[in-house]
């Protein structure tokens, strides 16, 4: 794969000679063989499993091919068998058939000789192969410290970032989850790095680690939920917690014992008829469980389904049904709805907080059974009647004589980790340090078990984060070298101090960075200001986002000024609020800004891989903040903080209901929402979107900016087709798009 090279390497008297292997940049140094003869001409089969090579081991003038392991780590398996010599070989290029050079003809003269090649057989003799341990290569110490690791050097450069990616999003690092072994691996890494370069722990810290605690959702205590279901006769049936109900994260854990009413879709929302929706109309509740249905009528047009889809959260229908008296609620998801039938994954909302009622979840056997001991209708006739908003269906109605038995017990999980914090101190004496803030999150999703965002995401495959968020990690790390190195030269460039920040938990919601903000070891008023880096390694068409250049009027002017050189095509934007640690430290009054270069199809998924990171930007991109934290330490005035209101747009990057399958271009100020991308085989791209499409309708919703398309998002119903309207190369042009839920 172009990766790797791999040479014959002779023994300092020269009369011996063994495999070796290395990555491209000299690192990773690999010895395969020991076998204290002459082992040469190695070729590696197309697979990269294993490679073929010449050796005289069985006799000076007796070589013979054999096979090694890629990783060097069992006794090499002989080939060839013939007298004489048997060596130089080569693999055909779909790894079929073996060629080498051999002497077993008549007149003995050496000729080419070709011969099938079976893959299967050539692994498994590997396998039964007794393992060995090389006796790894004697090298000077510099040599080995390449070797072993990437040691920074001060120069920002395009390898020193590419071999620290490979290492931190390496599978290894199992995806950096917070809290996870990955993540201590990649936190001990950055620590050896900052230890090395003369950083000092922040304040009063002893350690590089700021440690950070949090709630991360709930364990259902299996044996203590029970559920049972007692009809007018007094017969009771009992149902079973994971498979006919689950608890839910918000759930209050008690035992209650009570009376059933159906609350239909648990709604209230305020507005007179064919507006506002009142579930709770002439029913009373106190006291009781409420059964409801998940989401909201399933045939009303799209306006009115965005209107109500806001009051129709989980733990709000719970708040709703608490308010109306009620002592429990049961959701299920009904037959005509997504997800139908399915328990609501216990922790959906694992930063829920607690409510104030018992809160379940349940699927149709539970819902029918419920209905059946009060003489009703099934689950999908009664939510037939709704979804139709059918005048003469109630929304909700009362079940006599039923009584339902329940005990719920969940226990909150708390979890525990570091954020890495390191310092460079000011280069000049003063008794009032000042310091300048640069930060970049460094966890990621791990396996994401299916509660992250996007919500389903891929269950269970690494995450390796390479550009969300290994390029803000590495490239910090770079800076700290480079900064290290120009501090020692000119000390009195350094007026302020750096404070360099690795923040865990952002995935989760900011949790690192919200809780180093809370309980600061350097207090904020010495802090100056803040940069954030946050997924910088994909650049393209030279366009870097530069977010928050509304927190102080300095910024342009400084961020201009310095991009004259560095060239970039920049798209400023002044929203501090950004779904980033930003948001952690701006509104502490210091003025911050954030780089980014811009969202793609790999977001959040399993392919967010190393190879897929543009090298020759993010080193410019490194060399440009470079000159920036170098402005902001050195003699200019301290910025001025500048207030910007909060605007009602707090959510996750990719924290959009249904699925559609576009990648808007965040960074566009054209009218409309442009396409950056979108992925393949998803419903944008089955409805002919393409990049660089404008969409400027959507179903019945006009787009001008990317807040009305995910408005829109919320009033449009899965597997329903919309119309959508898109500018291509300046003409209109008409599609049919079919959401999709997200898996
Ligand atoms: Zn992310």
């Amino acid at each position: 794969d172009g990766k790797r090279i791999i040479w014959r390497h002779f023994s300092e008297k020269g009369d011996t000679a063994d495999i070796y292997t290395m990555k491209i940049d000299g690192t990773d140094i690999k010895r395969l063989t020991d076998f204290k003869a002459m082992s040469w001409a190695p070729y590696y089969h197309p697979s990269g499993e294993y490679v073929a090579f010449a050796s005289n081991k069985l006799g000076f003038e007796n070589f013979e091919v054999y096979l090694v392991d890629t990783a060097g780590t069992r006794e090499p398996v002989r080939v060839t068998s013939t007298d004489g010599f048997d060596g130089l070989p080569v693999f055909s290029p779909d790894g079929n058939q073996l060629m080498w050079t051999s002497t077993r003809t008549e007149n003995e003269k050496s000729q080419l000789f070709i011969g099938k090649w079976n893959h299967k057989v050539a692994l498994s003799a590997l396998g039964r192969s007794k393992k060995i341990q090389v006796t790894p290569l004697d090298l000077p110490e510099e040599q080995l410290q390449v070797a072993t690791k990437g040691k920074l050097q001060p120069a920002i450069t395009e390898s020193d970032m590419r071999a620290q990616v490979e290492y931190l999003a390496s599978d290894e690092l199992e995806g950096r989850m917070t809290a996870s072994p990955g993540i201590k691996k990649a936190a001990d890494y950055i620590i050896d790095e900052v230890k090395a370069l003369g950083f000092t722990p922040a304040g009063k810290s002893k350690s590089y680690l700021n440690p950070m605690s949090f709630k991360f959702g709930v364990d259902v205590l299996e044996e203590k939920n029970e559920l049972v279901v007692v009809d007018k006769e007094g017969k009771e049936t009992r149902f079973e917690v994971g498979k006919d109900f689950s608890p839910l994260s918000f759930t209050v854990n008690k035992k209650i014992e009570s009376e059933v009413v159906f609350g239909g879709y648990g709604l209230a929302v305020a507005g007179k008829p064919g507006v506002g929706y009142d579930s709770y109309a002439g029913l009373n509740c106190t006291n009781k469980v409420v059964l409801v249905l998940r989401y909201v009528p399933e045939e009303v047009e799209q306006e009115r389904r965005q209107k109500l889809m806001r009051s129709a959260a989980l733990q709000y229908k719970a708040t709703v049904a608490g308010r109306q008296g009620a002592k429990g609620i049961i959701i299920v998801g009904g037959p005509n709805s997504q997800n139908s039938d399915k328990l609501i994954p216990v922790n959906l909302d694992r930063s829920a907080a607690s409510s104030s009622v018992v809160a379940l979840s349940g699927n149709h056997k539970l819902a029918n059974a419920i209905f059946a001991a009060a003489g009703k209708e099934s689950i999908k006739k009664v939510q037939d009647g709704l979804d139709k908003e059918n005048p003469h269906v109630p929304y909700g109605f009362a079940l006599p004589g039923v009584k339902i038995k329940i005990s719920a017990a969940v226990k909150k999980v708390e979890r525990n980790d570091n954020n890495v914090i390191a310092v460079l101190p000011p280069g000049v004496d003063t008794d009032n340090p000042e310091y300048v803030m640069i930060g970049a999150h460094y966890d990621h999703l791990g396996y994401n078990d299916g509660s992250l965002q996007p919500k389903g995401g891929n269950p269970g495959s690494i995450h390796n984060g390479a550009d969300d968020n290994t390029s803000g990690t590495v490239t910090l790390l770079e800076l700290a070298a480079y900064l290290a190195q120009e501090r020692k030269k000119n000390p009195e460039k350094f007026k302020r101090g750096i404070i360099f920040c690795w923040w865990t938990g952002e995935e989760l919601g900011l949790l690192g960075s919200a809780q180093y903000a809370k309980n600061p070891p350097i207090p904020f008023k010495q802090v100056t200001s803040y940069i954030n880096l946050d997924m910088v390694g994909r650049m393209k068409n030279n366009e870097l986002i530069m977010q928050g250049m509304g927190s102080s009027s300095v910024w342009k002017k400084m961020v201009e000024k310095r991009n004259v050189a560095a060239g970039f095509s920049l798209k400023l934007q002044d929203d501090p609020y950004q779904p980033t640690d930003i948001t952690s430290i701006y509104p502490k009054g210091v003025p911050s800004i954030c780089l980014f270069t811009g969202l793609h199809k790999d977001y959040h998924k399993p392919t967010d891989d190393p190879d897929t990171l543009n090298y020759e930007d993010m080193e410019r991109l490194a060399k440009f903040t470079a000159q920036l934290l170098m402005d902001l330490a050195g003699d200019m005035k301290r910025p001025d903080y500048i207030k910007v209101e909060r605007g009602n747009r707090g959510q996750s990057r990719a924290g959009l209901k249904a699925y559609t399958g576009v990648i808007p271009d965040y960074a566009s100020d054209e009218k409309g929402l442009l396409i950056n991308d979108v992925r393949p085989g998803g419903p944008a791209d089955k409805a002919g979107i393409k990049s660089q499409d404008v969409i400027i309708q959507f179903g019945a919703v006009k787009i001008s900016n990317i807040y009305d398309y995910t408005e829109a998002l919320n009033g449009i119903k899965i597997g329903k087709p919309l119309k959508v309207i898109v500018m291509r190369k300046g003409k209109k042009v008409n599609l049919t798009i079919t959401p999709e839920a997200r898996k």
